[in-house]
């Protein structure tokens, strides 16, 4: 089972392809979504509401019947930790479901210097660090067998970029589902934000 952890504000195709390409390479049956509650290393802004980012993702992911969305992250009151994350989904995967986190490689590299109880998160699952343009991975302090590195597709997509782009009036289409573009509309998600 894959396990995706992401602010997802908003998710967008980067985050799509990412999760199937290594469903596909690891041969993973499922392929968790999990937006996260409050923000974590994300103060300097407003995350939109996590009601507003689990819909997003629900939306985004309903057309795939090997993707889900868990609320674990959102219904854990205080910071999100990968490490409760990977707990939370293990118990309720049952025994025996290997877990693999798929993360960016800009964030498997903060995982090493900065996550709290690293050693511990390498037990609960094998880590996959997708590179994207623009985030090479320099850092080679990985423990050996816990992590794998894959390359995704180019796609330059990022949230920050697509909420600028709706702040500014520029297109989002194509970048994110068709029904995310809808819901960012209906919302008005974005419009003073970076
Ligand atoms: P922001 O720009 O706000 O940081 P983001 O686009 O990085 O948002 P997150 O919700 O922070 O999106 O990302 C969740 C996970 O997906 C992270 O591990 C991130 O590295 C990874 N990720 C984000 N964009 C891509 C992409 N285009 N390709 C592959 N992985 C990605
Ligand atoms: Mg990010």
């Amino acid at each position: 089972m894959g396990v995706m952890g992401g602010t997802f504000d908003p998710i967008h195709h980067g985050h799509l392809v990412a999760a199937s390409e290594v469903a596909g390479l690891f041969g993973l049956d499922e392929v968790v979504f999990v937006p996260t509650g409050e923000p974590w290393q994300k103060t300097h802004r407003e995350v939109s509401p996590a009601e507003d980012r689990y819909l997003m993702t629900v939306i985004a992911t309903a057309s795939n019947p090997r993707f889900s969305v868990s609320r674990v992250d959102i219904d854990r009151p205080g910071q999100t930790y990968t490490v409760d994350t990977l707990k939370d989904l293990s118990r309720a995967a049952g025994e025996g479901t290997e877990l693999f986190f798929i993360t960016g490689a800009d964030a498997l590299a903060q995982i090493i210097s900065s996550w709290r109880n690293a050693e511990e998160l390498f037990g609960l699952a094998h880590f996959v660090g997708c590179t994207r343009p623009g985030h090479t991975l320099s850092d080679p302090g990985f423990p050996d067998g816990g992590v794998s590195l894959v390359e995704v597709p180019a796609l330059a997509i990022s949230s920050t970029d697509i909420r600028r782009r709706q702040r500014d009036g520029e297109p989002i289409w194509y970048l994110v589902p068709d029904g995310v573009v809808q819901y960012i509309s209906k919302r008005g998600l974005y419009r003073g934000a970076t």
